[in-house]
C-alpha cells in the first residue's frame, strides 16, 4: 500500500454551506473508485465532545459503534460513504488540551514550555495520523469546523498546512467550501467574498488546490474563470455547486463535474474501478418522483431546530423511498401538547415518533402522543426516550396509577417502571457516562420487531442512561406488552411492543444511526409501512 493520501476542507465566507456533505460527497466518489476511505472532522470548541451540548447549539448528536458521542457531520460521512467511523474521526480542541495538559502534569514533557505550536499542533497530527491506522483508510479526509478567519481554528489550519511539508505535496490536497451571495438588485453573484477568504487562507500558508462555490443559483463559466484566476487555482479545480433540491444528488453533481478525477490526478493515484452510480442514480430518482403522501407527527421537544433530530428525519427518508413513498413530517412541539396545544396536528397524521431526548420539560406531553397513538391505533415509533415514555404510559393504564414514571423525572415515583441501573447510581460526571455505542440485542420470534428484521441477532447504538425496570416486567406482559428484543443475557429489555396494536413499538437503542439511503433501517421501514395501511385503511373508510 502507498502512502496515506489527505484532503482537507475549509471553509469560507460563512458557515452552514454543506461543508460536511460536500466533504461527504467527496468520500463518496474516492470509494466508488476502489479506495478505502475515512473522514475525520476538527471541531474548534472546546468542549470535549458534543455530548454534553445543547442540540439547540450544535443539533443532534450522532453516536459511532463504539459509543463516541460526535458531531452531526459524521453521520454524513457514515450515510453517504457507507463505512462504520470511529472515536479519532472527531476531535475537538477540548480533547486536544486536555491531552496535553494531562502529559503537562505527568512531567511528560521534561520542563519545556508547552506552546500552541508545536505542542498543541503535534497532538492535532497524531490524531489526524490515527485515522488511517485505525480504520485502515488510504485515502482520509479531514473536515475542519467553522469558517477561515476565526480564532478558534487557527492551531487546527497551522497543523493541517504543516502536514504538506510533513507527507509531501503529493499527498495532500486543500479544498475550500465558500458561497457566492447573489445580489438582488443586480440579479448577480458575487466572487469577492470568496476572493477574500483564499486570501486569508494564504496568509496562513495554505494555497487551497479546489474551491467547491456554492450558490442557491446556477454559476455562470465566466465567474468560475474569475475565481480561477483570482484565487489562483486551475479552471477545472473551480467547482460550482448549487443546492440540489436532493440531498444525496449531492455526488452525482461532483462526479459530473470531474471532481474525482481531479483528485485522483492531483494525489497521484491509480483508478481500481470505475465508479457505478446505478443505485444512486435510482436512489435519486425515486426520491423526485411523484408518489403518494403519507404523513407522520414528529413529537420532541428541540424541533424549532430540524438539525436536532437530523438521522431521525434521514431514516424516515430512506424508508420513505423504500417504501414508495412521499413522507411529510409535522413537528410537534411536546410541550405545547401538555397545554393541549397543537393535537390538532397530531389528529392528521397515520403516524407518530416519539424521538430521544434528557430532561423533564415537555415528557408529559409525549406521554399523552403514546397515549393517544395506543388508544387511537396509530403506529408509532419510541426511540430510546421515545420507548420508555411508551412503557411509561402503558404502565400507568395497566397499574391504574398515573404517578407511574421514569426515576429521570420523578425520583419519589411509587412506580419507577424505568430506572438506573444499580451500577449507574454511583455515577456524578454528566460527560460520556451513559450506556454508549454498539450492543447485541436478541430478537424474541413471533414479535413485529424480529419480523421486521428478519435475523435474531442485531447490534444497535444506544446512548441513555435509564433502562426498563425489570421488576415491572411481569406485569406489563401481562398487561399486554411484549419484550420483542434483549440483551443476550436476557437482562436488559431493548425493543417493547404493545400486542394489541398495528405497530406500536419502542426501542432502547437508536436504530436511525444505521440507516443507510439505499439500506433503510428495517424498524423506520416497518413502521412506514404500518403508516401506508393506515393511510390506506383510512381512505377507504374516510
Ligand atoms: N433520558 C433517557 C435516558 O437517559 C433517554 C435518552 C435518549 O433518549 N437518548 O435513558
Amino acid at each position: 500500500m502507498g502512502p496515506t493520501k489527505y484532503i482537507f476542507f475549509t471553509g469560507g465566507v460563512v458557515s452552514s454551506v454543506g461543508k460536511g456533505v460536500t466533504a461527504a460527497a467527496v468520500g463518496r466518489l474516492l470509494k466508488e473508485r476502489g479506495f478505502a476511505v475515512a473522514v475525520q472532522k476538527l471541531d474548534p470548541y472546546i468542549n470535549v465532545d458534543p455530548g454534553t451540548m445543547s442540540p439547540y447549539q450544535h443539533g443532534e448528536v450522532y453516536v459511532l459503534d463504539d459509543g463516541a458521542e460526535t458531531d452531526l457531520d459524521l453521520g454524513h460521512y457514515e450515510r453517504f460513504i457507507d463505512v462504520n467511523l470511529n472515536r479519532v474521526c472527531n476531535v475537538t480542541t477540548g480533547q486536544v488540551y486536555a491531552e496535553v495538559i494531562a502529559k503537562e502534569r505527568r512531567g511528560d514533557y521534561l520542563g519545556g514550555t508547552i506552546q500552541v505550536i508545536p505542542h498543541i499542533t503535534n497532538e492535532i497530527k497524531k490524531r489526524i495520523g490515527l485515522v488511517a491506522r485505525t480504520t485502515g483508510a488510504e485515502i482520509v479526509l479531514v473536515e475542519i469546523g467553522g469558517t477561515v478567519g476565526d480564532i478558534e481554528s487557527l492551531p487546527f489550519l497551522e497543523a493541517i498546512r504543516q502536514m504538506r511539508s510533513d507527507v509531501g505535496r503529493e499527498n495532500t490536497a486543500y479544498i475550500h467550501v465558500t458561497w457566492l451571495p447573489h445580489i438582488g438588485a443586480t440579479e448577480e453573484l458575487k466572487t469577492k467574498p470568496t476572493q477574500h477568504s483564499v486570501r486569508e487562507l494564504r496568509s496562513i500558508g495554505i494555497a487551497p488546490d479546489m474551491i467547491v462555490a456554492r450558490s442557491d443559483y446556477p454559476v455562470p463559466d465566466d465567474l468560475r474563470s474569475k475565481i480561477a484566476l483570482f484565487c489562483d487555482v486551475d479552471k477545472r479545480a473551480v467547482v460550482p455547486m448549487v443546492t440540489a433540491p436532493v440531498l444525496y444528488e449531492v455526488p452525482l453533481l461532483l462526479e459530473k463535474a470531474n471532481v474525482g478525477d481531479y483528485l485522483v490526478e492531483r494525489l497521484k493515484l491509480e483508478v481500481r474501478r470505475q465508479p457505478n452510480w446505478t443505485d444512486w442514480e435510482k436512489l435519486v430518482e425515486r426520491v423526485k418522483q411523484e408518489k403518494p403522501v403519507v404523513k407522520i407527527a414528529l413529537v420532541g421537544k428541540y424541533v424549532e431546530l430540524h438539525d436536532a433530530y437530523m438521522s431521525v428525519r434521514e431514516a424516515v427518508k430512506h424508508a420513505a423511498i423504500a417504501n414508495g413513498v412521499e413522507v411529510e413530517i409535522t413537528w410537534v412541539h411536546s410541550a405545547e401538547l401538555e397545554k393541549d396545544r397543537g393535537w390538532d396536528a397530531v389528529k392528521n397524521v397515520d403516524g407518530i415518533i416519539v424521538p430521544g431526548g434528557f430532561g423533564s420539560r415537555g415528557i408529559e406531553g409525549k406521554i399523552k402522543a403514546a397515549r393517544y397513538a395506543r388508544e387511537n391505533q396509530i403506529p408509532y415509533l419510541g426511540l430510546c426516550l421515545g420507548m420508555q415514555l411508551m412503557v411509561v404510559e402503558f404502565a400507568r393504564t395497566a397499574l391504574g396509577d398515573e404517578n407511574a414514571n421514569s426515576s429521570e423525572f420523578d425520583r419519589t415515583t411509587p412506580h419507577p417502571v424505568i430506572d438506573l441501573m444499580p451500577d449507574q447510581k454511583e455515577i456524578v460526571d454528566m460527560g460520556g457516562t451513559m450506556r454508549l455505542g454498539v450492543y447485541p440485542c436478541h430478537m424474541q420470534p413471533g414479535t413485529k420487531a424480529s419480523a421486521a428484521y428478519g435475523v435474531d441477532l442485531v447490534q444497535e447504538r444506544h446512548r441513555h442512561r435509564f433502562e426498563l425496570n425489570n421488576s415491572y416486567r411481569k406485569i406489563l406482559e401481562d398487561a399486554g406488552m411484549k419484550f420483542s428484543g434483549l440483551s443476550p443475557d436476557g437482562n436488559l429489555v431493548e425493543i417493547a411492543e404493545i400486542i394489541d396494536h398495528p405497530f406500536m413499538v419502542g426501542t432502547q437503542f437508536h436504530p436511525e444511526f444505521l440507516s443507510r439511503p439505499t439500506r433503510a433501517h428495517p424498524l423506520f421501514s416497518a413502521f412506514i409501512r404500518a403508516v401506508c395501511e393506515r393511510a390506506r385503511e383510512m381512505q377507504n373508510t374516510g
